[in-house]
């Protein structure tokens, strides 16, 4: 197949060949984009015979533990020097957690995040692409490979989960095009996106976000609207960061407000931010959160912070 995207995948082919030990990684605190992409590539990079690590710096949500290779993700990096490294859907290296000494190789970035601070000899950068898992289904069909049911069930993952079920602005006509090609691999798009969902279940978790739903203030100058979690609420309500992914959708959705924010401190002083906002608001996130160390994508984005809760909100406002 021709390569229609002026990507690299003719050089990120040629180096793979050449390499026999490979380590794939993608980001801390992984959703299901960077799990999928990860198992992809590995599930792929194992059939050729090679070496082949999946690492993740956090360990993944359950829900997804359907996904072919899952089991064989790795956390640590135990005495494993690759000669090639693969890195996924992170936006900033330091957002992989990986340890200096084994950086000795050469690098691949595939990512769908805006240019921020991606390394390696081969860049395949795709802001316009859903997810990274379409990024690679192109890769794959541009190198001819037979897509079977475990490489599909990955991809389609990755892509309905980063498209917010094809909802969200970067979901095009390719990506359906790639997403009706992998239905006749013999997968179910019901069934996996039933899965991706299943993570809020827990009448805990329900209640958990009922209590931040109904915390939610609007900034009547920028009409942000924001709602937050403070560290002592994590033990009582018996919930983890890992929980609220996709709170800040609902949080920015309202029709008083075009632009969402939540602020999780884990620890204190210790804040994880998460911003949101409707195409039609058209505030660009990624460059607030960009200008707080994070990054992201245009209407979806997100930063660590380290100081007080009421000082990065007086931040956010301002930079909004
Ligand atoms: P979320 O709000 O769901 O945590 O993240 C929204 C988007 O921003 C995701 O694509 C995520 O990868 C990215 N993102 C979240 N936190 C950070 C961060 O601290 N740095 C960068 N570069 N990207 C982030
Ligand atoms: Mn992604």
């Amino acid at each position: 197949m021709e390569n229609r995207f002026f990507l690299p995948f003719q050089e990120m082919n040629d180096l793979i060949e050449k390499s026999n030990a490979i380590l794939i990684a993608a980001h801390e605190n992984p959703d299901p984009d960077a799990v999928s992409s990860v198992l992809a590539l590995h599930n792929y990079i194992k059939s050729l015979g090679k070496k082949s690590i999946p690492y993740l710096p956090d360990a993944p949500a359950k829900n997804i533990s359907y996904l072919p290779g899952f089991f064989e993700i790795e956390n640590e990096i135990k005495s494993f020097q690759p000669d090639l490294l693969i890195c996924l859907d992170y936006g900033d290296f330091k957002r992989l957690r990986l340890p200096a000494e084994i950086l000795n190789c050469h690098i691949i970035t595939i990512d769908h995040h805006i240019e921020s601070d991606q390394r390696g000899k081969i860049k395949i950068l795709g802001p316009e692409f859903s997810s990274t898992a379409e990024i690679i289904y192109q890769w794959f069909k541009f190198k001819n490979i037979n897509i079977n049911k475990e490489l599909a069930v990955c991809l389609l993952t990755g892509i309905i989960a980063d498209s917010g079920g094809f909802r969200h602005v970067s979901t095009s006509h390719k990506t359906l095009i790639a997403v009706s090609d992998l239905l006749t691999k013999g997968v179910s798009l019901n069934k996996i996106t039933r899965q991706i969902l299943s993570s809020k279940s827990s009448l805990n978790v329900s209640k958990a976000w009922g209590e931040v739903l109904s915390r939610t203030k609007i900034d009547i100058n920028t009409n942000l609207a924001y709602s937050w979690l403070e560290p002592e609420d994590f033990q009582r309500l018996g919930v983890n960061l890992a929980d609220f992914d996709g709170i800040t959708n609902i949080i920015s959705s309202s029709s008083e407000s075009n632009i969402g924010l939540f602020l999780m401190e884990y620890e204190k002083g210790k804040i994880k931010g998460s911003l949101r906002s409707e195409p039609n608001g058209g505030k660009n996130v990624a460059q607030i959160a960009k200008a707080l160390g994070g990054g992201g994508h245009l209407y979806a984005a997100g930063f660590s912070f380290e100081g007080d809760r009421e000082e990065v909100l007086k931040k956010v406002i301002k930079l909004v």
